[in-house]
């Protein structure tokens, strides 16, 4: 096809194929979710829930999504699926519109100690609406439980979240649930515990990490391309009873799926994206066979070794390591540069992370303390410990660089170190080719 926009995908499949992608949120599909992405599903509309659709035509779509609901459902262990959600931000906004009235109290991570914009930063719609409550993280890395629960006594939440982008620990949904009862009898009121699983997702369906539905929570929120390894888009599973959408029923913890299936539609979306919904199905069946478990094993394994090999390089991370996919590495107390030099330098060599604070950051937001990398991209293209030895010997080596370049501009004089360095980790990553284009 002749369209200009044909060829900016060719050069992106490119730089895709040539660099190794350290940004742990993000994957790579297989070939037959790329497939059904791309397919005429588009053309539909589905407003509605399978067997409830508000337009005709829908026999086929019905199928797809019912398919992608049971396999959501069977990974989880979870008693309700809705795969509608067109991003993890979604999913997370229909659940506050599900069980809260505006002004009700969220008690989530705040930002700066690693949760998510959605959990309430100050610049999004739900931060506008309901009134959020940050607990942070102890010095070791771990969620600040006294904290949690001292908030909790205090603030009385309607919801108390437990999810993050850059936290390195298992959390302990036992003790959420304990504080959340205790409350919750004190308060006289429904705690909703929901879990904002978006990151390791694909580490609970994979059976290393523990499953919060399985450990007393109401909800959990996920999207569906990072750990899990499906299109763009968001899931939010739950516990309870599974009534008819399109009629309304009280705010009870019981009712929480049907609750969920009208914050969905018509509360904060119109039509679903069935050709998402169906590429969703295709990595959820993916996700449910035995190789995901090695895959999930090998992601961790991975990060473990990573990070070892980091600290061996000089490197400080905080909570001194990591328990799942992702390592937080403090740059400036390691080698006195800021994360967004860094993030830069490693960019020109191939390698892709992001500039990320930590808590307690003193370094300007835009040029904040830390990188943030993860392991679950390298670990679907095939690398293993072998590689992770030598990413963390080329990050020392960039490091080295940014510490005598002291700035962006700087780093033009290392221009051939740079090179060499880029030339190594193309001939590495060319060794491991992208799956999703297998078979085009
Ligand atoms: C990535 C992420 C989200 C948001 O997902 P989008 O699809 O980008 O909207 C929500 N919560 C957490 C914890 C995340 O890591």
């Amino acid at each position: 096809m002749a369209d200009k926009i044909f060829e900016i995908i060719k050069a992106e499949e490119k730089r895709q194929s040539e660099g190794l992608e350290l940004i742990p949120s993000e994957n790579y599909v297989s070939n037959a979710v790329l497939r059904a992405m791309g397919s005429v599903l588009t053309n539909k509309y589905s407003e509605g829930y399978p067997g409830k659709r508000y337009y005709g035509g829908n026999e086929n779509i019905d199928e797809i999504e019912t398919l992608a609901i049971e396999r959501a459902k069977q990974l989880f262990h979870a008693d309700h699926a809705n795969v509608q959600p067109h991003s993890g931000a979604n999913a997370n906004e229909a659940v506050y519109f599900a069980w809260c009235q505006p002004g009700d109290t969220i008690l989530a991570m705040s930002l700066p100690a690693g949760g998510h914009l959605t959990h309430g930063s100050p610049v999004t719609r739900s931060a506008k609406i309901y009134n959020f409550v940050g607990y942070g993280v102890t010095d070791d890395g771990d969620i600040d439980y006294d904290e949690l629960e001292q908030l909790a006594k205090e603030h009385h939440p309607r919801v108390i979240l437990v999810g993050y982008s850059a936290f390195m620990k298992i959390p302990d949904f036992d003790r959420v649930k304990q504080i959340a009862d205790m409350v919750s009898q004190e308060a006289d009121q429904e705690i909703l515990l929901m879990a904002d699983m978006a990151h390791v997702a694909g580490l609970i369906a994979g059976g290393v990490h523990p499953n919060p539905l399985e450990h007393g929570f109401h909800v959990m929120t996920s999207t569906t391309h990072k750990t899990l390894r499906g299109p763009r888009g968001g899931l939010i599973v739950s516990m309870g009873k599974v009534g008819n959408p399109l009629k309304k029923c009280d705010r009870t913890l019981e009712n929480i799926p049907t609750l969920i299936d009208r914050a969905v539609f018509p509360g904060t979306q119109g039509g679903p994206l069935e050709h998402v919904i169906a590429a969703k199905a295709v990595a959820f069946e993916e996700d449910l066979q035995p190789e995901f478990q090695d895959y999930a094993r090998m992601i961790v394994e991975n990060a473990h070794v990573l990070a070892e090999e980091l600290k061996r390089n000089g490197f400080i991370l905080q909570g001194n390591g990591t328990e799942n996919h992702l390592i937080l590495v403090n740059v400036k107390e390691s080698f006195g540069i800021d994360g967004k030099l860094y993030e830069y330098a490693l960019d020109r060599v191939g390698l892709t992370l992001n500039a990320n604070a930590l808590p307690n950051d003193k370094g300007a937001a835009f040029r904040p303390s830390g990188v943030r990398l993860g392991t679950p991209a390298m670990t679907t293209r095939g690398l293993g410990v072998d590689e992770m030895i030598k990413i963390a010997e080329w990050m020392r080596r960039v490091a080295d660089l940014c510490v005598k370049a002291e700035n962006e501009d700087g780093l033009d004089q290392y221009e051939n170190e740079l090179k060499e360095i880029r030339e190594e980790v193309r001939e590495l990553a060319l060794g491991f080719p992208i799956p999703g284009l297998d078979n085009n």
